[in-house]
């Protein structure tokens, strides 16, 4: 379920503070300690899974939910009408640096095209 090492898990946990946006039984949302953009939310599973790498067939429904959150959060939040941008870092060429996945929801200005 958790991993001890895990940053994300310890902010689940509550051991490490972060800034709640959303939380319900299986999902957690925060803001990025260090936005890339005025709205940046990560949304995370409760239970700790490396990346979108470790996804499996038990996993589909979570990670709909999880797509589902970015949805309603960029609404709920007002940016969805301009746009949004929604990102999984995955292993070492995706740049992914902490390793419990992490949905990046990031908006509020205009991004560019292509990452680099
Ligand atoms: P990634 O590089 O895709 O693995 O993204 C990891 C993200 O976690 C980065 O955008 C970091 O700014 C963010 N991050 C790291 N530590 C914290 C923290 N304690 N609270 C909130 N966000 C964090
Ligand atoms: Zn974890």
């Amino acid at each position: 379920m958790f991993d001890e090492n895990c940053l994300f898990c310890k902010i689940i946990k509550g051991e490490i503070p972060s800034e709640k946006v959303f939380e319900d039984d299986k999902i957690y949302a925060f803001k990025d300690i260090n936005p890339a953009a005025p709205q940046h939310i990560l949304i995370i599973p409760k239970i700790h899974i490396e990346s979108l790498d470790m996804m499996e067939d038990q996993h589909k429904g979570l990670f709909g939910e999880i797509m589902f959150r970015a949805s309603q959060l960029a609404k709920e939040l007002g940016f969805n009408k301009e746009g949004y941008r929604v990102v999984a870092n995955t292993n070492d060429f995706g740049g992914q640096t902490v390793h419990h996945f992490h949905l990046h929801l990031i908006g509020g200005r205009k991004l560019t095209w292509p990452p680099g």
